[in-house]
């Protein structure tokens, strides 16, 4: 192993104090969100068994992680449509947990103006739309294939308040969950009906 790899106590105290002496000397990314940044950088601190230490941004990327938007640890902007993939790619793996934009900002590193913003002009529906059309299509499954009550598909899809959950997924598909489930159970009834 390497030494210039290790997190060791004096790179661990750079980050959490976001030290720019130490930019140039090491740079961070981060696992759970697969970012990358100077020392310095503003950004809130990861948790220190996330953290993971590189030489300089060529060999981070080399690892596939990305520049963080906040700090630009490669010292050119990120494209925009990379930071989109990004939030997407975050979203649809944290979707059944809670997320509010200030949230998403946070995890992604950028402002929650500018987030919503760049978003919705690269994929035509606001962050929020988005994480409400995973919910709802993962709900939309979880009624055609389990057997899980409307509370817990609801708790399932990241949504704790059942009513706001009815109302939300009426509001997208036309249907209440009972009535959407009833329907695709029994798919004959609702040919006859046509
Ligand atoms: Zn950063």
């Amino acid at each position: 192993m390497n030494d210039k790899d290790q997190l060791t106590e004096e790179k661990w105290q750079a980050i959490i104090n976001n030290d720019a002496a130490y930019d140039g000397k090491f740079i961070y990314a981060v696992k759970s969100t697969h970012i990358f940044c100077k020392p310095s950088c503003k950004s809130r601190a990861p948790k220190k068994e996330h953290v993971r230490i590189f030489y300089n941004a060529g060999e981070a990327q080399a690892a596939n992680y990305r520049p963080c938007k906040r700090c630009k640890p490669t010292g050119e902007r990120q494209p925009d449509y990379e930071w989109v993939a990004q939030i997407t790619q975050y979203i649809d793996s944290h979707y059944s947990s809670a997320l509010s934009l200030e949230k998403l900002a946070l995890e992604c590193h950028g402002s929650p103006y500018h987030l919503q913003r760049t978003f919705k002009r690269i994929q035509g529906v606001t962050p929020v739309e988005y994480v409400q059309q995973r919910r709802i299509g993962k709900a939309k499954e979880l009624l055609r294939e389990t057997e899980e009550a409307v509370t817990d598909i609801a708790l399932h899809v990241g949504i704790p308040n059942t009513s706001y959950f009815i109302t939300l997924f009426k509001k997208k598909t036309g249907q209440t969950p009972a009535h959407y489930r009833q329907n695709r159970a029994r798919p004959f009834e609702s040919q006859e009906e046509a």
